[in-house]
């Protein structure tokens, strides 16, 4: 009985070693062959925090593409894989489905789901307003000091040899943090106008945190194709506030803000929400100022 049953037994170690041979990258679990803790980044704000907290101890690998629209993105089996091999999955749930059913898959008790740490407000100013999350959650900095702070003990967790180090990185980043948000305050409290007329809804957050209203176009994904009875709206709204900036996103095309711009005599400007890099010598930090700078103009703040 034993005797037969060994062929099977040998095609299953065989399948088994070719499995783990295929996963393993030669690094034991969680790890790269240098040794260093690899980890995982759904896109781009929170790869720019997991690089700063981890320093050199950690390699990135971030699942959406530089440049790339990363709400609808779609996983390879590749990336799949390096989901699956991570020592930690840094995601943000309900702004990527693909993303968080590989994380389900295949990272349990080995990700860090960012929206667990603080508090989540429902889609507002648009057309969206279901009750479901809104996930942009790191366009206000004090949320993702939180976010920072978090993300420096898990990563002590995945790693315990570098923990001081990791809580020491986390420590700095939010106080970077904290201090935007401090200027972003200050800089906003007087200002001509607070209504923030935007292509893609996703300054809610940032517009929650410093008093301002955001009036959306296009809704949450940015980029659906807004009525012409919701086109009209907004121009409405843009008059009745005396608004001159038509708001508009680096990843997606600027027709919809300059077919109301024009309506309404208003100019068009770039806010950045984030999503991804257009710009390869940019950071968080220099966009979001860069977004600051153009509110204040927007609005007609004075400080
Ligand atoms: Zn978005």
């Amino acid at each position: 009985m034993s005797v037969r049953r060994l062929p099977g037994v040998a095609v299953a170690v065989a399948i088994v070693v070719a499995l783990l041979g295929a996963c393993g990258q030669g690094g034991t679990e969680g790890r790269t062959e240098g040794g260093k803790l690899a980890v995982v980044a759904s896109f781009y704000p929170l790869q720019f925090a997991t690089e700063q907290v981890g320093g050199g101890h950690i390699a990135v690998t971030t699942l959406t593409k530089p440049g790339a629209e990363p709400h609808d993105v779609e996983l390879n089996p590749r990336q799949v894989a390096q989901v699956a091999d991570a020592g930690l999955a840094v995601h943000l749930k309900g702004f990527q489905p693909a993303v968080d059913s590989a994380v389900a898959q295949e990272a349990k008790g080995r990700s860090f789901d960012v929206s667990s740490v603080i508090e989540l407000l429902p889609y507002t100013g648009g057309e969206s307003e279901d009750g479901s999350k809104d996930p942009h959650v790191w366009l206000d900095p004090a949320r993702f000091a939180t976010i920072a702070g978090t993300l420096g003990e898990r990563l002590a967790q995945a790693d315990p040899a570098h923990a001081a180090d990791y809580r020491e990185r986390a420590k700095s980043l939010r106080n970077q943090l904290q201090d935007l948000d401090r200027a972003y305050a200050e800089s906003l409290t007087t200002c001509a106008r607070r209504e923030l007329v935007t292509s893609h809804q996703a300054f809610n957050y940032l517009a929650h945190r410093y008093g301002l209203t955001q009036i959306g176009i296009t809704g949450v994904s940015p980029e659906a194709e807004p009525s012409p009875r919701k086109l009209a709206k907004v121009a409405a709204q843009a008059r009745a506030t005396g608004t001159t900036t038509i708001f508009f996103e680096t990843l997606v095309s600027p027709k919809v803000a300059e077919t109301i711009a024009r309506e309404v005599g208003a100019r068009t400007a770039v806010l950045d929400p984030l999503e991804g890099l257009t710009d390869e010598n940019a950071d968080y930090f220099t966009v979001m100022r860069a977004n600051l700078a153009a509110l204040t103009t927007a609005l007609g703040c004075t400080s």
